[in-house]
């Protein structure tokens, strides 16, 4: 039976990456080595690295003065890198989840943090956007994406000041104007390729005005410097990088992405919202993720829930199960996810609907 990948992550990757991948494990770029056990300083390697930075900058359209670096760590480590190289005084934090609330967490080791709005009080369902960020703080940091709930801040904001983006899972599903942005990061599991790398996108000027002495492998500054080269960087995940990043190029990039992300969320919104027996857990439809689709039984049908995801589970939808914070059904449509996997769970709900 044909499985289809939901997952929120790791999650689905484009068989073009996995096929890649496959073949660079036996015989990397024609050395009769493994990708697994050759030299990160190999011309070949350095090679890809060079590749996956350039890709990245033409795909994201990132401008002069800022640099791509390919880190270990995930993006819970650059929850405490981002203060660390930038908090001075103060920073301004939008609490939209649980990955957000991890990320304050570690800004307040470094001191004053302003959660200029949260949307706890509703359990993460919305987008907070009457708020005001204080001129005077160093950062303002958001969460695009809020993987767990499936709410996401779809446009680039004005702010006026640095404003640093955790796009974990939303990254490369759509046109983002970097310039707006001092810092971009997140783990690549989620859209771009398997657990092990992270991308940030920095902007170079913002550095070195921290007046504490700086770890070297904390400071980006050294990331930069050698161009993520600095220590041994994650090579596999980086080469699968580099296989997304083709994969999307030759799709048409990211408009096209984006056109693509639009229709599958919105064939899934649509089945949602014309289910009587499901309803959406987002409370406002411009705040719904294309990525991460959350949705429960209906008033009125609680009792069939587990019944759907073992009904759904027999016909090959993978990965399905809501957060444990969020309860009911979570489906992922991630860049990679094919329309047919979308078509077959809307085909799937309606099944059980009949039987109902
Ligand atoms: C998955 C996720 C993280 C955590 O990433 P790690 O690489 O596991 O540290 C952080 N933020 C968001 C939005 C995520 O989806």
């Amino acid at each position: 039976m044909k499985k289809h990948n939901f997952y929120a992550g790791p999650s689905i990757l484009p068989q073009y990456t996995i096929e890649n991948t496959a073949k660079a494990l036996y015989d990397f770029a024609d050395t009769g080595l493994s990708l697994m056990e050759i030299s990160h300083r190999s011309k070949q390697f350095v090679a890809v690295m060079d590749e996956a930075v350039s890709l990245f900058k033409e795909l994201l359209k990132i401008p002069e003065g800022y640099s791509v670096l390919f880190l270990g760590g995930g993006a819970s480590t650059q929850f405490a890198m981002i203060p660390y190289n930038l908090f001075i005084k103060k920073a301004a934090y939008l609490n939209t989840g649980a990955w957000a609330k991890k990320a304050i967490k570690e800004a307040k080791i470094f001191g004053e943090v302003d959660v200029v709005a949260s949307s706890e009080d509703k359990n993460f369902a919305y987008i907070p956007k009457d708020y005001t960020v204080p001129d005077d703080a160093d950062y303002f940091h958001i969460t695009t994406n809020n993987t767990i709930y499936g709410t996401e801040i779809k446009k680039d904001l004005d702010v006026n000041v640095p404003l640093v983006a955790d796009m974990s899972s939303d990254i490369f599903s759509r046109p983002v104007d970097v310039s707006k942005y001092t810092i971009i990061y997140g783990g690549a599991q989620k859209n771009l390729a398997p657990a092990g790398v992270t991308f940030v996108i920095v902007k170079n000027d913002v550095l070195g005005k921290v007046d504490h002495p700086m770890l070297t492998m904390l400071d980006y500054r050294t990331h930069i410097d050698k161009e993520s080269m600095f220590n041994t960087p994650p090579c596999v995940p980086v080469f699968a990088a580099l296989q997304t990043l083709k994969w999307l190029k030759n799709l048409g990039g990211l408009e096209e992405m984006l056109k693509i992300n639009v229709k599958k969320a919105g064939m899934l919104y649509d089945e949602i919202d014309r289910s009587p027996i499901f309803k959406g857990t987002v409370l406002h439809k411009e705040d719904r993720s294309l990525m991460n689709i959350c949705f429960v039984m209906n008033d009125g049908y609680e009792k069939y829930e587990k019944e759907f995801f073992d009904f759904a589970s027999e016909r090959g939808m993978i990965g399905i199960k809501g957060h444990r914070s969020v309860g009911g059904f979570r489906a992922s449509t991630y860049n990679a996810l094919p329309i047919e996997s979308v078509e077959a769970l809307i085909s799937v709900m309606q099944d059980f609907e009949k039987t109902i």
